[in-house]
């Protein structure tokens, strides 16, 4: 049977999913990815599309990439190179702070969080990361520029693609795998003896 055209999809766990490309059902070639194993499976011709659906779910869930190619997110990374002080929650400025470097595993993410927009910080070799509000960078940056990279992102940096993706399709799971409750919370099972 022909595979249907999808054309908007959401990202989805990558694992026990088939080498398939999430919109037109032709071998995987790409894997846009937004968190480590959850993103969207395309061919060539339609990674694009894997790029624009995962730009809208980021957007939705008030997030930018912190390396994003985006010159005011270039500027922010420029202007936060090498180590600076952060506010601790007892309100103590404390010296040697830098942005992380991004893994192998996970995307890092400025994101809005308890309604303050912030930025992933750590004192490297100690293994302490924060993300850092910007509010809280009035000893480091103007509070002009704030105003101006929090206009940038609560207007939404992906506003586009979250436009141009519009309602995003479910990703159909294989018939191999099952949802099951494990202490109140869903998990994904391999079943390959259901054969319904
Ligand atoms: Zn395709």
């Amino acid at each position: 049977m022909a595979h249907p055209m999808k054309h908007s999809i959401a990202p989805h766990s990558l694992s026990m999913t088939f080498h398939t490309c999430d919109y037109c059902g032709q071998e995987e070639t790409r894997v846009y990815a937004v968190h480590h194993n959850i993103g969207i499976k395309s061919c060539d011709e339609h990674y694009k599309l894997a790029k624009r659906d995962c730009n809208a779910y980021l957007h939705s869930t008030k997030r930018v990439r912190l390396l994003e190619k985006n010159s005011d997110i270039n500027k922010f990374r420029c202007k936060m190179q090498g180590t600076f002080s952060v506010k601790r929650s007892s309100g103590i400025l404390e010296d040697g702070w830098q942005l992380r470097e991004e893994g192998f595993v996970d995307p890092l993410y400025i994101e809005k969080v308890d309604g303050d927009w912030t930025f992933p910080c750590c004192i490297p070799f100690k293994g302490v990361t924060k993300q850092v509000s910007f509010k809280d960078m009035t000893h480091m940056l103007e509070q002009t520029y704030i105003d101006s990279i929090l206009d940038v992102l609560e207007k939404g940096v992906y506003m586009k693609d979250y436009i141009a993706s519009g309602v995003q399709e479910k990703h159909e799971e294989p018939v191999f795998v099952k949802t099951v409750l494990v202490d109140g919370v869903e998990v994904r099972i391999f079943d390959p003896f259901d054969k319904q």
